[in-house]
Formats: structure tokens, C-alpha cells, sequence
């Protein structure tokens, strides 16, 4: 085993919202997450204030914090909160927005925010976003911000609340950010990344693995130590392990150490080509398993599901594994393509079978299908199904490619794509998993005119 260094920086999808309070950082973070935030709107702990959601631009899809949301500061401790918050940022995130507000003018609290931020300056794109510019005077007043001396180019002038401006802001934004459909280079061995809650048993699986101790405890200041890569060879099985389960922050606050750990393993996992996701069999699947898996297939990473302590659960009449796959399923709802493997890391029991599943999810991951055989079959089953018809018209598809991207995506050729409905989509892909068993893999089925 050859331990990596923390590697080259691979381009991640975090934007993180700075400033202090009434700018419209939340106003922002909800425009951002837009309809999406229903689902990180769930239960417990850090969802409950949406510290953090995610959304897309032009098909990118990223991660937004607002780092407002989650640190208060009362008055007297102000100065400690500005830190935590550029920190927490600067930590985790791959974008920050310094946001100001053009209405109110500078304020001394954006100077305090300018003078933490600009000790980071170069370490990651800043820009500053002079809110509430609903007005034309407005905007032309955001000059003044200039004067705080950070960020990197352009001030942008935007409006949270009526939206407008956001659009430049979110280019300027994406543009740091990996295309998710894009073709990119085949970095030959599979990233596996180990996710999932606090206490689930990660560390436990990384040691198992590694065979030996990995709880390494980080005071993070600027660079962050992300998720470790390890080089991992055991009985064939030849992978890079990302895991982030070692890192134990230095912190006494139990809110500090969920709101980590979920950042973290959104890290880990953007980093993957496969993520383990673990959750603890004695609690069930939980509201933030849920946005992580859900994450994970926006982000097209292929998926493995490890109910773990299963050897806790002493009732399986009750609790059969059919039921409790059942239940998981229910919850990730339309999601419906990982395997689901129910381990005990303590007693080894199927760890061996985890691994060599996530194995086989990479490489259903990169697999291609032969176009002829594609269309034999597809065009087949389109015949036995065909689209139903729309306004009177008939839609015609003729041939069917898989792309050259990095994760599975098929080209619908056909005469009226826009006239293909959602069901339609849905039984392509059930006919495509059916035949070529993409377990574990988020596929994408698409149409072009012809
Ligand atoms: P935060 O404390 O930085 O998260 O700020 P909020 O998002 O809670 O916004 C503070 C106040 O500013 C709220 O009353 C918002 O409605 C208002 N606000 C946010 N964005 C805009 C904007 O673009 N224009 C105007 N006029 N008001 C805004
Ligand atoms: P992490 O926070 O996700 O890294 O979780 P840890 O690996 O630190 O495990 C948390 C606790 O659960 C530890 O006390 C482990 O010994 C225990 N644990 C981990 N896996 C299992 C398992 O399969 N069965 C049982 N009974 N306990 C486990």
C-alpha cells in the first residue's frame, strides 16, 4: 500500500457564501438552490436550517453553503464568527462569494470580512457580489467595494431578490467547476470514497482495509488536509480509497462535528468515480444519507449502499433484509439502482463482497455498449413500447448511441425529442439496466432530433 499525498487538486463543485448579516447570503443560497432545497428541508440537525444545498447552472451542478446560516455570532463575538465563517469557507468550499450589500453601503463589518479573507487571496477564487442592486443608480454604486481590496476581478452586481445579474455571477462561478457529462481523462484506477454519518463505522472499514490506525486529528488553518487517498491492493482489487473518516476535527461543539463531516464526505464523494455510502443499521436510513445519495447521482458517481452493524440487529425475522431494502428504496425514491449490502465491519461479515461490489459498479461505470448490439436490443424493445403519441404526432426513433462521456449517457435519435415524455425516459433507462446491468450507476438517457 502506497499512501498518496493529498493530490492534485481536482476540480470540485463547492460555492460558499460569506458576509455579514442582512446582506442576502440566504436570499442568495435559496435563488441558488431553488426548488432543490425541498429535499435538504428534512429533519434533524444541519438540514433543518439549510446550511447547505445544491443546485445546477448550464448542467454543472454544485454544492452551496451558506456559511451566514451557520455560524452566529452575538455582538461581542463577532470578530471570532468572521473567522469562522472565512475559515469554514475557505476549508471547504472551491468558490466564495464576499457578498456586500450596495443598498446599505460599506459597512466596517465588510472590512473586518475583507481583512481575514484577503490572508487567503490566491488559495481560492473570491468574488465579491455587491447585493441588491435592483436598481441601475444602484449597481453603479457598487464601486465603492473596490476599496476592500480582495476578490478577484470583477465586482458583480446582483440582485438576489429579483435574480437579476446572477446569471454572469453563476458563469463566472461554474467555470471553476467540473462538467459532470464530459469526456475526461480515464485516471486509470477507480477512486472509492467511504461516506456517510458520524459513527457508522468508516473509520472502522478504512482501518480494516488499511490495517491500521487512521484517526488523525486536523486543527485545519488554510490548507485543508481533504479527504486522504490511499493506493489500496488486496486480492486483486487494485482502487484509490478516499476516505475522510480519520479526520476528526478539533472541536467540542457536537453541531461542528455533524456540519464537518457531512461537508466532508460531499468532498470525498465528489472526488470518486464510486462512493460507499454506510449507514448504521441499528438507526436506519437518515435524512442526511439521503441528500448524500442524492447528491451522489446528480453528480453522476456510482453508488454502493452498506447497512453496517448488521450484526447488532438481532431480530432478522422482523427486520429481514428484504424489508429494510425496501424501506431504504422508498426513501431515495426514484433513485433505485445501487446495491445494497448489509456488512458488519466488526465481525468482517461481507466486506469483502462490499468491495468487490464497488469494483463492479466502476466498471459498469466505464463500460461501453457495442452500438449494434444496442440498437438490436433497444430498438427492439421500442417497437414492443412504442412513444405514446403527443398532439397526434408520432415520435420516431431510429437509432440509439452511447456517447463517448465518462459516465454512461445514450443518444435517442429521433424526429420530435421534445415531444418524448418523462415516462417514455423511464422506461428506456428500466430496458437499458434491464439488458446491460448498469447496477449501481446513474445512467442518462437523452434525445437528439434526426
Ligand atoms: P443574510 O443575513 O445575509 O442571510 O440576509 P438575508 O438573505 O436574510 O436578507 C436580509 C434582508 O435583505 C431580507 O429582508 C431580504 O429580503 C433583503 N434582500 C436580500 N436580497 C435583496 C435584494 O437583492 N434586494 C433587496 N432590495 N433586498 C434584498
Ligand atoms: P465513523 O465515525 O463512521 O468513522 O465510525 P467508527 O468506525 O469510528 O465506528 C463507530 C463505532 O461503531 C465504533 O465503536 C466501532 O467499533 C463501532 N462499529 C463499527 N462497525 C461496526 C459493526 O459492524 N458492528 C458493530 N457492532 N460495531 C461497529
Amino acid at each position: 500500500m502506497v499512501g498518496l499525498a493529498a493530490g492534485v487538486d481536482n476540480m470540485k463543485n463547492t460555492i460558499a457564501i460569506v458576509g455579514r448579516p442582512n446582506v442576502g447570503k440566504s436570499t442568495l443560497f435559496n435563488r441558488l438552490v431553488g426548488q432543490r432545497k425541498a429535499i435538504m428541508d428534512n429533519q434533524s440537525g444541519v438540514t433543518r436550517d439549510r446550511h447547505y444545498g445544491y443546485g445546477d447552472w448550464i448542467g454543472k451542478h454544485f454544492t452551496v453553503i451558506d456559511t451566514g446560516g451557520y455560524v452566529h455570532g452575538s455582538d461581542d463575538v463577532f470578530e471570532e464568527s468572521i473567522r469562522r465563517q472565512v475559515k469554514l469557507a475557505i476549508d471547504e468550499a472551491d468558490v466564495v462569494l464576499f457578498m456586500v450589500d450596495v443598498d446599505a453601503g460599506m459597512h466596517g463589518l465588510d472590512e473586518e470580512f475583507a481583512n481575514v479573507l484577503r490572508r487567503y487571496q490566491g488559495k481560492k477564487p473570491i468574488y465579491i457580489v455587491a447585493n441588491k442592486a435592483d436598481t441601475n443608480a444602484r449597481a453603479h454604486a457598487a464601486g465603492e467595494f473596490y476599496a476592500l481590496g480582495v476578490g478577484d476581478g470583477d465586482i458583480f452586481t446582483i440582485s438576489s431578490q429579483s435574480g437579476s445579474g446572477t446569471g454572469d455571477l453563476l458563469d463566472a462561478v461554474v467555470s471553476h467547476f467540473e462538467d459532470p457529462w464530459e469526456e475526461t481523462e480515464d485516471e486509470g484506477l477507480p477512486k472509492i470514497a467511504v461516506v456517510g454519518r458520524p459513527n457508522v463505522g468508516k473509520s472502522s472499514l478504512v482501518n480494516l482495509l488499511l490495517g491500521e490506525e487512521r484517526t488523525i486529528v486536523t486543527e485545519i488553518a488554510g490548507t485543508t488536509r481533504d479527504a486522504i487517498k490511499t493506493r489500496y491492493n488486496a486480492f486483486g482489487n487494485e482502487f484509490i480509497l478516499i476516505d475522510t473518516a480519520g479526520l476528526r476535527r478539533k472541536t467540542k461543539v457536537k453541531e461542528d462535528i455533524e456540519f464537518y463531516s457531512v461537508l466532508r464526505s460531499i468532498r470525498a464523494m465528489e472526488e470518486s468515480d464510486v462512493c460507499i455510502v454506510m449507514l448504521d443499521a441499528t438507526r436506519g436510513i437518515e435524512a442526511q444519507d439521503v441528500n448524500i445519495i442524492a447528491l451522489a447521482d446528480k453528480n453522476r458517481k456510482g453508488i454502493v449502499i452498506l447497512v453496517n452493524k448488521w450484526d447488532l440487529v438481532e431480530d432478522k425475522e422482523t427486520n429481514s433484509t428484504k424489508k429494510i431494502e425496501e424501506q431504504i428504496l422508498e426513501k431515495i425514491a426514484p433513485i433505485a439502482y445501487p446495491p445494497i449490502i448489509f456488512t458488519s465491519v466488526l465481525t468482517k461479515q461481507r466486506v469483502h463482497k462490499a468491495i468487490e461490489t464497488a469494483i463492479q459498479v466502476y466498471e459498469n461505470k466505464t463500460k461501453k455498449i457495442p452500438t449494434s448490439q444496442l440498437n438490436e436490443i433497444m430498438l427492439r424493445a421500442i417497437e414492443e413500447h412504442q412513444p405514446p403519441s403527443v398532439k397526434g404526432k408520432m415520435v420516431r426513433i431510429k437509432y440509439v448511441t452511447q456517447l463517448p462521456t465518462h459516465n454512461p449517457v445514450f443518444a435517442f435519435f429521433c424526429n420530435l425529442p421534445q415531444y418524448v415524455r418523462d415516462s417514455y425516459v423511464r422506461y428506456l433507462e428500466n430496458r437499458l439496466r434491464d439488458n446491460f446491468g448498469f447496477e449501481g450507476v446513474p445512467i442518462g438517457v437523452i434525445f437528439r432530433k434526426k
